[in-house]
C-alpha cells in the first residue's frame, strides 16, 4: 500500500522518485508546487496556465504524464466526478466530492464513506474491489441560494 501524505513535500517527491530511480526535473516539482499551492481542484489545462511562466516550452502532454507520474506516486489524486474531463486533487488524505450541476463547481465532502457493506458486495459478485468514492451531485449553496452571508438587495 502507498501511504499517502496529507501535504507532500518536495522531500517527499525527491525521496519516492530517487527510490524508483526516475529523475528529479524542475517540472515535477514546479507541477507538484501548483497543486499544493491551490485550494481547488484544477484541470491539465489550468495547471499548464499557472506553471508556464516557470516553465516555458513546457507542452500539455508532458502535464498529463507528469500528472499520471505523481499519481501512481500517491501525491496527487485523479478525480471523475461526470463533468466531462479529469481533475487532479492535490489533497490525498480520503474524502468525497461534491459536484454542482449548475455551475460544474468540485467541493470536497468530508465525512466518513462507509464503504464497506459495498466493497462486500462487489465481492459477492466476484469482483476484486480495490476502493469505493462516493460522488454527491445537486446544486452549491450559491447556486441554490442557500449561502451563508450578505446577498445583493
Ligand atoms: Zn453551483
Ligand atoms: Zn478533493
Amino acid at each position: 500500500m502507498t501511504s499517502l501524505q496529507p501535504h507532500p513535500t518536495d522531500q517527499d517527491l525527491i525521496a519516492l522518485l530517487r527510490a524508483r530511480g526516475q529523475r528529479v526535473t524542475s517540472q515535477r516539482l514546479v507541477i507538484l508546487r501548483e497543486l499544493r499551492r491551490r485550494r481547488r481542484h484544477a484541470t491539465a489545462e489550468e495547471i499548464l496556465e499557472a506553471v508556464r511562466p516557470d516553465l516555458p516550452g513546457t507542452s500539455l502532454p508532458t502535464v498529463y504524464a507528469t500528472l499520471d507520474l505523481l499519481g501512481e506516486l500517491g501525491l496527487v489524486r485523479k478525480l471523475d466526478v461526470g463533468v466531462g474531463v479529469s481533475l487532479y486533487d492535490g489533497r490525498t488524505e480520503p474524502h468525497q466530492h461534491m459536484v454542482c450541476r449548475a455551475c460544474g463547481r468540485v467541493e470536497d465532502l468530508d465525512a466518513e464513506l462507509r464503504a464497506r457493506p459495498l466493497l462486500r458486495a462487489a465481492t459477492d459478485a466476484g469482483f476484486v474491489p480495490e476502493r469505493a468514492e462516493l460522488v454527491v451531485h445537486g446544486l452549491c449553496a450559491e447556486c441554490a441560494g442557500t449561502a451563508p452571508g450578505p446577498r445583493a438587495a
